[in-house]
């Protein structure tokens, strides 16, 4: 039998609840605040991710699936993640034409090879924002905002925001001197990962998972001391708008990100509820990246969210949201299943959620489906009602009956949905 590769999931339609809802949720807020969306190619040159994302990132250096084009000579990669795709679209399409502003999202799927654990696949999905075109701390804060409001819409409690700002590229310079010199007396206490680092992107060593290395970042010198007036003021404006929005927030100075073309805030959501994968979102402005891409300068921030984490904590949250039908359309002989199959098109035609039996078996088996659908009520074809063009309507709560011409039925489809409505709240 073959069977999906490890690091894939279906997502069975038991479980599709959940995602439709999160897409529903993230789609509702993002376009209130005129976001909107863009789809682009899930594969793109290699160079597109070599560049946008960086060659010393575990993304590049490690998790990504590449493979030669059919005839030789280009390398493609599949998407291990959003905005070098979305960037590179900007500048190709010339969307800085449209309006100084843009403000994108996305979704769908990426690729990264990486060790598969609960909340971590090597094909996942994500949503992401991508606000394009102002480097003022109000986009920084309206970004985070929609992302908490998200989250928030989808009930998920006991989350942080992880908030750290990375200056610009001369504040890093700064830093950097002063983290080599801190850390070097402890180099060969620090991970292997994290001692290859030291002299080439000693900034990552921060944010390194292993515990010994951890414990002696806690102490090293903050870059949030080694930022220009300017950077942090963008910082301390970034922080008071959060705070005049009422969102929480926890500086995290051990949250970094190595390259040149990050800039200022970098941030985190994580759950309490998620084990060791607990990071929901994780964004930050990028100041650089466009004009790295070889587009116009121009400032931007963006976040992505992890759908199967999100997915994981809806789980303990909630059962799986289902469509439950109106109508449970029961019917059995050959002119009372033809005629059935009419009245449930029409019915479904005027928005109405129809399931239709399609058994043939005897009534008994197919009232018991009914019950079973969750149906508010049950229409019944037999062969008298098809000879008649009635129907037999049963409200399933009440037991209550009655028959019914079919076009009478469909004549005032209004009192039918109010009297749905009724007893479905
Ligand atoms: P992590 O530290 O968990 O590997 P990351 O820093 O690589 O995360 P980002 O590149 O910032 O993650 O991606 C944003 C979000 O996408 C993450 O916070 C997470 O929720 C989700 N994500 C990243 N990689 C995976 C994966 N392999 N499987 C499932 N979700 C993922
Ligand atoms: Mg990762």
């Amino acid at each position: 039998m073959i069977q999906a590769l490890r690091g894939t999931k279906d997502i069975l339609p038991e479980e599709v609840g959940y995602w439709q809802l999160i897409e529903a949720t993230a789609r509702n807020i993002l376009t209130r605040a005129l976001y909107q969306e863009i789809r682009v190619p899930i594969f793109e040159q290699t160079e597109l991710f070599e560049r946008g994302i960086g060659e010393a990132t575990d993304i590049v250096g490690k998790e990504m699936y590449t493979f030669p084009t059919k005839g030789g000579g280009k390398s493609i990669t599949l998407r291990p993640e959003g905005t070098a795709g979305v960037v590179r679209s900007y500048i190709q399409n010339k969307l800085f034409s449209l309006g100084s502003v843009q403000r994108l999202w996305y979704t769908g799927a990426m690729f990264r090879y990486e060790r598969p654990q609960a909340g971590r696949q090597r094909q996942f999905h994500q949503i992401g924002l991508e606000l394009i075109g102002t480097g003022a701390p109000r986009a920084d804060v309206e970004a985070i905002a929609i992302a908490t409001d998200i989250l928030q819409a989808l009930g998920l409690k006991n989350l942080t925001l992880d908030i750290n700002s990375v200056g610009r590229g001369e504040d890093r310079q700064n830093y950097r001197e002063a983290l080599i010199e801190y850390l070097e007396p402890y180099q060969d206490e620090l991970d292997k990962d994290s001692q290859d680092r030291l002299t080439r992107n000693p900034l990552r060593i921060l944010d390194s998972k292993d515990a010994k290395t951890q414990a002696i970042a806690q102490n090293a010198p903050k870059i949030i001391d080694h930022l220009s007036d300017s950077s942090k003021k963008h910082f301390d404006t970034v922080l008071q708008l959060l705070t005049d929005l009422s969102i929480p927030y926890n500086i995290n100075h051990c949250l970094v990100r190595g390259l040149d073309y990050y800039t200022h805030t970098a941030f985190e959501i994580k759950s309490d509820d998620l084990g060791s994968q607990a990071t929901v979102c994780g964004g930050g402005r990028y100041d650089g990246l466009i004009g790295e891409l070889g587009g116009p300068d121009t400032q931007a921030i963006g976040w992505a969210m992890g759908m199967e984490r999100l997915v994981l904590l809806l789980q303990q949250l909630q059962k799986a949201p289902v469509t439950s039908p109106d109508f449970y359309l029961v019917s059995r002989g050959t002119k009372a299943e033809a005629q059935g199959l009419v009245l449930a098109q029409k019915l479904r035609s005027t928005g109405l959620v129809v399931e239709l039996d399609l058994s043939g078996s005897a009534f008994g088996k197919q009232f018991k489906r009914a019950d079973r659908s969750g149906a508010v009520a049950c229409i019944v074809l037999g062969d008298a009602e098809a000879e008649n063009g009635t129907v037999n309507l049963k409200w399933l709560a009440s037991g209550e009956q009655e028959a019914i011409s079919q076009s009478a039925l469909l004549a005032d489809i209004e009192a039918l949905r109010s009297k749905i409505a009724q007893i479905r709240n």
